[in-house]
């Protein structure tokens, strides 16, 4: 066993004997983690605070490497309290952490820390939970291994596209064309776009187009049903919370 302090944000909490609780915590270094945070049920305990979901904190913990490895204490980094008080931005940020753990299934890398955090922080910060849930899930394509090309037409590598073809798996240009759907070219740009953004260094994010926006939505639920084989949490919800201010 070895002591080691490390940035994290709990993914999940299960209730675990009398008073304690088992925490998956995602960590840049170690991926996602198991750890026991012991009587922190218990109204007394100073792991009360930093033992639930969505707690974004440095915590020092007794690791190791095979089984569950124990809390020792731990520090709130970001509270997200704008997500914790609003039902839209905490109905996102739910969304993220579900799709978080499906992606993590495949591939438990501690990189998709430095992609989920930024985002929560966003939505924190009242910026469109929609398009950033939709630039995380484009990002999580890559951890998928299934990253789609924007840039050439996918049979004859032409650079003059027309649209995505979903079953072809790529951008195609017109004399490929075979009567797919046609993505407006504001929302191939923007899927390019977000393939390769930082979302850390985001400053305004402004889509107006409805049009837009409800394809870039079909572009992922597509994609994602025809290219990866995780579950996408449900998003039906979601679209109802965006009625809400
Ligand atoms: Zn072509």
């Amino acid at each position: 066993m070895m002591k080691i302090t490390i940035e994290g944000i709990v993914l999940n909490e299960t209730n675990y004997s009398e008073t304690s609780k088992i925490l998956n915590i995602l960590t840049k270094e170690y991926g996602l983690i198991s750890v026991i945070s012991k009587g922190s049920r218990s109204l007394k305990s100073h792991l009360r605070g930093i033992s639930m979901k969505l707690v974004y904190a440095s915590f020092t913990i007794s690791y190791k490497e095979k089984g569950l490895s124990t809390l020792i204490e731990g520090s709130p980094i970001n509270s997200l309290k704008y997500i914790m008080t609003n039902f839209k931005k905490m109905g996102y940020a739910n969304y993220l952490i579900e799709l978080t753990k499906n992606v993590l299934k495949e591939n438990n890398q501690g990189e998709i820390f430095e992609e989920l955090i930024p985002c929560l922080i966003k939505i924190n910060e009242d910026f469109d939970p929609e398009i950033i849930t939709n630039i995380y899930e484009v990002k999580m394509l890559k951890y998928l291994g299934v990253n789609p090309s924007f840039s050439k037409c996918i049979s004859c590598g032409d650079s003059d596209i027309l649209t995505f073809d979903v079953n072809l798996g790529g951008v195609v240009c017109k004399n490929c064309y075979q009567n797919t759907y046609l993505f407006q070219p504001n929302t191939l740009k923007l899927l390019k776009l977000f393939q390769n953004i930082q979302i850390a260094n985001i400053d305004k994010l402004n889509i107006s187009s409805k049009k837009v926006r409800q394809e870039l939505n079909l572009f992922i639920k597509e994609y994602y049903d025809t290219y990866t084989g995780i579950y996408m949490p449900r998003k039906d919800n979601l679209e109802k919370l965006t009625l809400i201010k």
